[in-house]
């Protein structure tokens, strides 16, 4: 039998809401259609072609004439999923997905908790590549190569829920700093916060940046159910600047400003919601502060006291009003970066030293790094043709090695304290960001 509805990938995503309504505005036809549509589509993520819509399923009776248009205009997927790599434990899978433009990201879905009550949360990606280039991120390494549309980003939560269905939290932590994609990572915000689509309110989509100070400004109060997640990585302006270029342009104090401004906003959200439990709970962190401990970089027990210092809870006016929690993450290494996985003991010792000045801390789980899944990792350019490669290009692996980069930074030091030791949960599946590990170490997330 011939298709119905002719499909191509090249038209936008129908979850190009605004693009959407101003079709909709010019043919005259109720907004509540399409509502219904993006409902479907939300709760049937193995829709991939407008044929395989059971159109007599939606909550309306849309006419033929928005049919057709949706069909002629729009995508019901406009990216496709690559490959699939699971870690050996189960508890990652990496989803290479293919864009329009014919390039690729990846997203990352992790399972955490037992079986029975396990927490499934996806990292998505927001742009292709990235311009902020921190010396220890894989992604950096790439450059900025383009910004995903609020589609694309709304169909990787959708290709994830296929992969799995029990899918809980997105986080924005994967490819990208997504405050330089503001409005598109806002619009997918909005779809996925939105209860009659993906309905992930309740404080499960979380924002991480590395610190674009003017839109951290702008993000309690144009989207105040998003949480946000501060990639801080070293505790002065000097260090963020020798391991973090962008970190030039923003100074920290702006920087902490510009979250206390935040936090303050988002108190008076919760103060409006009626939310006082979560207002009043000083034990619910309203921002979370990613820290990468990089093996004798920036892992010293001097830092975690001046790290400890900024985020301190005592005082009359603590930061943030005492509501930040710190995540440490020790560094997953990656193929051609300069830097070293603190050990163990490092790791517990700077926990103790941030602690003692009262600072909520955790220590977050490394999950996926054998697909390179895990933080950080995440990288997908044209001399590897696939995050795997870069992954198999470790002494050992079968792939050549990629091209060397020039070292941005100053070099780890502590080549001789690699690794803890012992397997690390879903090692081969090539790395989650560095904000995700922080993020399931977070006890519930948000
Ligand atoms: S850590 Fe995040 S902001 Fe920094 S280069 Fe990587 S993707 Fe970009």
């Amino acid at each position: 039998m011939g298709r119905k509805y002719a499909d191509d990938a090249r038209r936008p995503s129908v979850w190009d809401v605004d693009a959407l309504r101003r079709s909709m505005d010019a043919l005259q036809v109720s907004w509540s259609h399409s509502v219904h549509l993006l409902g479907y589509l939300a709760r049937h993520p193995e829709v991939a072609a407008w044929d395989d819509v059971a159109w007599g399923d939606l909550r309306s009776s849309p006419p033929r004439r928005f049919k057709e248009a949706v069909a002629a205009n729009f995508s019901a997927r406009s990216v496709d999923l690559v490959s699939r790599h699971d870690s050996s434990d189960g508890s990652t899978s990496k989803l290479v997905v293919g864009l329009r433009c014919g390039k690729k990201v990846e997203t990352v879905v992790m399972r955490h908790g037992t079986l029975r009550s396990s927490r499934v949360t996806v990292c998505v990606s927001s742009q292709v590549g990235c311009a902020m280039r921190c010396s220890f991120c894989a992604t950096g390494t790439m450059g900025m190569q383009g910004d995903l549309t609020r589609g694309e980003i709304v169909e990787q939560v959708l290709l994830a829920k296929r992969v799995d269905g029990r899918l809980r939290n997105v986080v924005f932590m994967g490819m990208g700093e997504p405050l330089n994609n503001y409005d598109e990572v806002l619009g997918a915000c909005r779809c996925l916060l939105d209860d009659r689509w993906l309905a992930l309110g309740g404080g499960r989509v979380t924002i991480s940046t590395v610190g674009v100070v003017d839109r951290i400004r702008s993000l309690a109060a144009d989207e105040p159910r998003a949480n946000l997640a501060l990639s801080l990585h070293a505790p002065t302006q000097d260090q963020r600047v020798a391991i973090m270029p962008a970190a030039k342009r923003y100074d920290l104090d702006d920087l902490l400003d510009a979250l206390d401004a935040y936090v303050a906003e988002k108190l008076r959200e919760l103060e409006r919601r009626g939310s006082r439990k979560r207002r009043n709970d000083e034990k619910q962190p309203l921002i979370m502060v990613e820290y990468i401990l990089l093996g004798g970089v920036n892992d010293s027990v001097a830092d975690a006291d001046a790290l400890g210092k900024l985020f301190s809870r005592a005082g009359a006016a603590p930061r943030f009003g005492g509501r930040a929690m710190v995540n440490l993450i020790a560094y997953n290494p990656t193929p051609d970066l300069p830097y070293d996985r603190p050990s163990d003991a490092a790791v517990a010792a700077f926990q103790k030293a941030v602690q003692a000045h009262g600072v909520l801390t955790c220590v977050r789980i490394t999950m996926g790094s054998d697909v390179a899944g895990a933080c950080g990792q995440l990288l997908k350019d044209t001399r590897a043709p696939d995050v795997e490669d870069a992954v198999r290009a470790r002494p050992g692996g079968k792939s050549p090695r990629p091209r060397a980069r020039a070292a941005p930074a100053p070099r780890a030091a502590a080549s001789a304290r690699r690794g803890p030791g012992g397997r690390r949960r879903g090692a081969r599946v090539a790395g989650l960001g560095f904000g995700v590990a922080a993020y399931l170490a977070a006890p519930g997330g948000f």
